[in-house]
């Protein structure tokens, strides 16, 4: 039976963009595995959450999943979010700039090494930056392994001391009537020991922020969404853990002559009246430099020229999209009275032609009957 996603985020079939956002938030937030450690179930609605939003969240998918169902979206070579990973990957533009999305492996022992969390981070691009590709190197703010104290949050020569809760064992165990329980320990959170002295640079955390530059080598012919991983660069790990990757994506800024459309380039070319009735050869600015192309006599306003393979350079292959001109005749206005002389002979003859092509056709019709 297929899942409804609607219903495992609690939303209506009408409901809004920004309200399926909330509500997978609302129960992100609630069943995330760092609030709920150990805790099956609410990993399992966490994981259920993130594949309800992977498709209600994105427009095209909503729309195949609304008409089709899940089947109609794995015939697309849709599917859900199969591993954490992705999970977290749908997650920055609902937790903001950098947050770190727990990609990393987490060790049974919790005394033991811990690997740092993927991170995300979002880079505002220019169109074209995008379009043709470029190197940046960016500095970001990220948790990374305190070097002092290798990330235990121990003060070096200290060692931490056994909980006295649970002895030790990071479990404690209740009696209910017949039934032995046992949970985690509240007050060692499960690691069996306790800092009491902890390292003066990270106050214990075994991580601070730390400033990082990182090189950003980018293709040309990326667009909005497009996702860069950048292996070892995400939160630092704990204890001889390894650290997690860093993911940027990346958003583009609009241009303001030229608009695109997957690898196509839209632009408007405004030509006069007279440029468009004589017809003319005008330089036109295209995303690689300036092209004369020619507007031939009796252009009207709306055509569209298509300059082929003058569009975006396609993502790691050869080839170019197209670059379609719009063209706008401009009426003109404020006219001398000069101009309004000349523009109104020239529908004096407009007029004179008009009749004279009536007449031709009425004469056609007199011979006809004859
Ligand atoms: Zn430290
Ligand atoms: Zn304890």
């Amino acid at each position: 039976m297929d899942k409804d996603y609607y219903n495992i985020l609690g939303v209506s079939r009408s409901a809004s963009s920004s309200e399926i956002k909330k509500a997978y938030r609302t129960q992100a937030m609630k069943y995330h595995p760092d609030r709920n450690p150990d805790n099956g179930e609410a990993e399992e609605k966490f994981k259920s959450a993130a594949e309800a939003y992977e498709v209600l969240g994105d427009q095209e998918k909503r729309q195949i999943y609304d008409t089709y169902g899940i089947d109609g979206l794995k015939s697309r070579g849709y599917s859900g979010p199969g591993n954490f990973e992705d999970i977290f990957s749908s997650f920055g533009d609902i937790f903001g700039d950098l947050f770190g999305f727990g990609g990393g492996m987490r060790s049974r022992d919790p005394n033991g090494p811990m690997n740092g969390s993927d991170l995300r981070y979002d880079l505002n691009i220019s169109f074209m930056e995008a379009v043709h590709g470029f190197e940046k190197e960016i500095e970001i703010t990220r948790p990374d392994t305190c070097w002092t104290c290798e990330g235990s949050g121990l003060r070096p020569g200290h060692q931490p001391q056994t909980c006295t809760t649970c002895h030790g064992k990071g479990q404690v165990i209740h009696s209910q009537g017949f039934f032995r329980l046992s949970s985690t320990c509240p007050h060692c959170r499960g690691k069996g020991s306790i800092i009491t002295d902890p390292c003066s640079d990270c106050n214990g955390a075994g991580l601070t922020n730390k400033k990082k530059k990182v090189s950003l080598k980018i293709p040309a012919g990326v667009d909005t969404g497009a996702r860069m991983r950048l292996r070892s660069e995400g939160e630092g790990g704990r204890r001889g853990g390894q650290p997690g990757d860093l993911y940027v994506v990346l958003y583009v800024d609009p241009h303001e002559l030229f608009e695109r459309e997957g690898n196509d380039i839209h632009c408007q070319l405004s030509i006069s009246m007279v440029q468009a009735a004589v017809g003319c050869k005008i330089d036109v600015p295209t995303i690689h430099g300036t092209k004369n192309i020619t507007i031939p006599s009796g252009t009207q306003s709306g055509r569209i020229f298509t300059l082929k393979a003058e569009g975006v350079p396609l993502l790691q292959r050869a080839g170019r999209g197209d670059m379609h001109i719009g063209i706008k005749v401009i009426t003109p206005s404020s006219l001398t009275q000069r101009q309004e002389e000349i523009l109104k002979e020239f529908d004096q003859i407009e007029d004179e032609k008009r009749d004279s092509q009536k007449g031709g056709f009425f004469k056609k019709i007199f011979q006809r009957a004859s």
